[in-house]
Formats: C-alpha cells, structure tokens, sequence
C-alpha cells in the first residue's frame, strides 16, 4: 500500500468536485458566520473562501467584531444568529436553493452563545459542519480521513484502529466511521494509563491521534512497521509553528503531515457535504417550494 499525498488527492478530488457542482441546476451558497476578530479563525475562513472560489461556489462571510458591530438592531449575538439563520432557511426554501451554514468556533466570550447552543440553531439542511446531532452530515474531519484513505484505498477490514480523543466533533464520529468499515476499534482519552498506550499503540494497524497534545506520539513508542498515522492535531512548538500531536518521522509506512495534513482534508470535507445536501434538495424536490 503506497499513500498519495494529501495535496494531490485533494487537487484532484477538487477537480471532480467543481465538476458536480457545475451540473447542478442551482448552486448553493456558503455563509460564514464569524464573530470576534480571532487570528487562526480569520485564516481557516480565508481557506474556505478560496476554496468555495475555486469550486465555483459563492460564499458570504458575515463577521461582527464585537457587540458594535450589530448596528443596535439586536439586543445580543445569540438572537442575532437566530433570526439570521431563519430567515436564511426561509428564504433558501423559497427559491429552492441549498445555503450551507458555518458558524465559526469558538466563539468569544462575548456573544454569550455556547456551542452546544450553534449545533441546535443549524438545522440539518443546512448543517454542513455536521455539528447538529440530528444532522444526517457527518462531521468534516473525520469524512475527510475517512475519503482519503478509501481513496488510498485502506485495508479496513478486521485492521486494528486505535483512535486518540474522543470529541464529539473527531473522536467519536471517526471511531463510529472505522466500526462501519469493520475495522477494531479502540478509543483512547485523557483517562488511558501511559500501559494501555504503549501497548494499543504497539498492536495498532491505523492511528488517529486527535487529542490536541504535542508530541503526544514519539519515538519512545513501538510501532508496526506497516502502521498509518493520521495527526488530526493542531498545536505550535516554542517557536510558534504549527505542529501537530505526533513527532516527525515516525518508523511507521505513512504519517500524514501538519501542516497540509488533515486540515486540508476537513476544508474539503466542507464542500463534499455541501454538495451531498445541494444535490438531496435537488433530488427530493426538484423545481418546487420548500421549507424544511
Ligand atoms: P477536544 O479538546 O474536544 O478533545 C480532545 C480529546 O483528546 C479528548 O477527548 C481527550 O480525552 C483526549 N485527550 C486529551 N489529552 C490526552 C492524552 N494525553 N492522551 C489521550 N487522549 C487525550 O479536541 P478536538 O476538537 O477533538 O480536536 C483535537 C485536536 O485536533 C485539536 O488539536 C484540534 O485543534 C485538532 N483539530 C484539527 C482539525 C483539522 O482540520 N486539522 C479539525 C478538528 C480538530
């Protein structure tokens, strides 16, 4: 098994992606809501938009900076995003036009909105972060791992995967993704003995270390030789670069780079969803009116 780069496979899955959004009848659209003037969201959004640019697909960046920025028409954040994205799903159901929504976390302390509160004001038409619960989306990351090493084509059957973290958003949709594709699935979390991690790590096949830990994986492990890293972590070293939780140059067969690793496979993941949901609409409704 040899692995493409994470580059060349989402330049060429762009490609065939741009492709499907051009034979829809309609396009969707992309809001981004972002609050607050935070440095690492600006750039992730900036990703997105570039990447809506070369796929074709508008997208609409809505940012407020602070409790100002609301020009006195709402009292807070939280009724602002509301009434927002009602009148963004109204309107999608009267034109019968797919509008994704992105509401960028975290959000700062100011809007007084928690996260648990965004999932339950996207609705799953909506929904192509995946966060909703009632959402049908899965959640970007852990699509995108799963689409990059279906395309490297993975032995997933009866392969011993250990996934590190268990977020609601990574660990657990990723642990959920490898169980379907039968592999044996172990989760570890902040609460596994420094034991059990030697020793599921010695007999792991497939790794997703996603806890958001430096150097959580280093070469003081023992590793398959034949293993696959994929390093979800974003962290930085002394010297302020991004890293992720695995030490360089693992003696392992693949370990997916950070950066150009899997934040790339997310953003694309964002647009695969959009997609699916563009064409559901299509599919189920046609030409006609629609308020879901
Ligand atoms: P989270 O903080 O919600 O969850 C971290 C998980 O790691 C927890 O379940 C915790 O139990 C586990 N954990 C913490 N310390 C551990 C340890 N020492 N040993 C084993 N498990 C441990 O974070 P998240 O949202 O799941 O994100 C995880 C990391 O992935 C972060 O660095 C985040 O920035 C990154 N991330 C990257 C992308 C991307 O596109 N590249 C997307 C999402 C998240």
């Amino acid at each position: 098994m040899s692995f493409i780069s994470i580059k060349e496979y989402v330049e060429k899955r762009k490609r065939e992606l741009k492709e499907k959004f051009d034979s829809l009848p309609k396009k969707p659209t992309l809001y981004i809501f972002q609050a607050g003037d935070n440095a690492a969201s600006n750039a992730y959004i900036k990703g997105k938009i570039k990447d809506g640019e070369e796929l074709g697909v508008k997208t609409v960046l809505i940012k407020t900076k602070d409790l100002e920025g609301l020009s006195g028409y709402y009292a807070n954040y939280k009724q602002f995003l509301r009434d927002s994205i009602h009148t963004f799903r109204v309107q999608a159901g009267m034109i019968n036009e797919t509008y994704g929504i992105i509401v960028q976390l975290p959000l700062p302390e100011w809007t007084k909105v928690t996260e648990r509160q965004v999932k339950e004001m996207i609705s799953p038409s909506m929904d192509v972060d995946g966060f909703n619960p009632k959402s049908k989306t899965i959640p970007c990351t852990p699509l995108g791992i799963l689409n990059y090493l279906k395309a490297n084509k993975y032995p997933f059957e009866d392969s011993n995967a250990v996934v590190i973290g268990r977020s609601d958003i990574v660990g657990k949709p990723m642990a959920h993704l490898l169980l379907k594709e039968n592999c044996n699935v172990t989760v570890l979390h902040s609460h596994t003995s420094e034991k059990n991690m030697f020793d599921y790590i010695a007999n792991a096949d497939l790794i997703i270390a996603a806890a958001g830990k430096r150097n959580l994986l280093n070469k003081k492990f023992t590793y398959k030789e034949n293993a696959v890293i994929i390093d979800v972590g974003i962290n930085r070293d002394e010297a302020n670069k991004l890293c992720g939780d695995c030490e360089r140059d693992l003696p392992v067969l693949y370990q997916s780079p950070v950066p150009g690793g899997v934040g790339l496979l997310t953003r694309l993941a964002l647009f695969e969803n959009l997609y699916a949901l563009a064409k559901e609409r299509e599919d189920k409704y046609g030409k006609g009116r629609v308020f879901d």
